[in-house]
């Protein structure tokens, strides 16, 4: 198999801003696997915060390049192993592979990923994400949230003055509002945090504090304001496991675990061990949402919004309506370059 890759520029509508930092523009990486007459595409979103950049994921490409022809396409359970073992620190890379070898094979043989993976075809609501911003832009990017269907909120928390974007998102939208303090709070603060929260009356509260602080969050969960889940504090399958009996859930994003065949595995743990599951996205084109929608029938909670924020998404395939996303008919991941 051939593989080859280009960067991709993308717009936001809104600068999109977290306790962490904000964008308002965006470069990813499109990786495209080609093989007896048939391509599959995939997006690479790079995340400094698990050391992942433009760069070091070109680096990676390159040395992927020189032994992927080795092996054929439909065996992805082979090369996402050995992507593993040769290049673990770049999850974004493996995901973006591993989405264009299901993405090819789909294409083969003219099915949807969802659908050759067993699935049922996902109509999944998604949250819409409020970034942290003043209170006009707040108020404009809930307007804007709610007209185009949007039922559930998803509101980035943590810095000075949240409160009130929370209530300016709380005296226009009465539904599920789910809330995303991106390790903001101490443990100290995270307890009074939690419980001033409660009156904003939150369907779930994510990563309030560092991963270093794991061991404090079950005081937070006996505090019955919300389900506790964290999203920061779990990148990979093996901390499903470490987080039994501290989280109630956890986001599962592609960047960080590397993939469907990952994620999957990850799903099959949480459910195990009685765990909620959320999927989560970065800001990318519809291209990195594609392979997460196909498996958003398995999770409790979808947050894959990642495309709706961009002022034009360079791919096409997935509807949004009435605050669901939903795939066309395309074969494979289920979208295509406009
Ligand atoms: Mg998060």
């Amino acid at each position: 198999m051939k593989l080859t890759w280009s960067r991709l520029p993308l717009k936001l509508k809104h600068r999109f801003a977290t306790s962490q930092g904000g964008v308002s523009e965006k470069e990813t990486i499109v990786v495209r696997i080609e093989h007896d007459g048939a391509c599959g595409e995939g997006e690479i979103t790079p995340s400094r915060l698990y050391g992942q950049t433009l760069e070091s994921s070109e680096a990676a490409l390159g040395e992927i390049r020189g032994w992927i022809d080795r092996f054929h396409p439909a065996r992805i359970h082979s090369v996402v192993t050995e992507l593993i073992r040769r290049h673990d620190p770049q999850r974004a890379v493996i995901a973006a592979i591993d989405s264009a070898l299901h993405d090819w094979m789909g294409r083969r043989v003219n099915r949807p990923t969802w659908e050759l993976l067993g699935l049922d075809p996902p109509a999944c609501r998604t949250t819409f994400t409020i970034g942290i911003a003043d209170a006009d832009t707040t108020h404009r990017k809930v307007v804007e949230a709610l007209q185009a269907g949007a039922t559930a909120l998803k509101a980035k928390i943590g810095v000075e003055g949240d409160t009130a974007a929370l209530d300016i998102i709380r005296n226009a939208f009465d539904g599920p509002l789910l809330l995303d303090a991106n390790e903001a709070w101490t443990p100290e603060q995270a307890i009074q945090r939690v419980r001033d929260l409660s009156r904003y009356r939150p369907a779930m509260i994510e990563q309030p504090m560092k991963r270093e602080f794991d061991a404090h969050l079950p005081k937070l969960r006996e505090l019955g304001v919300a389900p506790i889940f964290v999203d920061e504090s779990c990148e990979r399958p093996a901390d499903v496991v470490r987080l039994r009996g501290l989280a109630d859930g956890v986001n599962i994003k592609f960047n960080k675990c590397g993939g469907i065949r990952e994620a999957l595995r990850m799903i099959a743990l949480a459910r195990g061990l009685g765990m909620g599951v959320m999927l989560g996205c970065f800001v990318c084109s519809s291209l990195a949402i594609a392979p997460a929608l196909a498996i958003a029938s398995l999770c409790d909670y979808s947050d894959l919004d990642g495309a709706l924020l961009l002022a034009e998404d360079p791919y096409e395939g997935i509807r949004f309506e009435g605050g669901v996303l939903s795939f066309g008919d395309l074969p494979g991941v289920g979208v295509r370059r406009r």
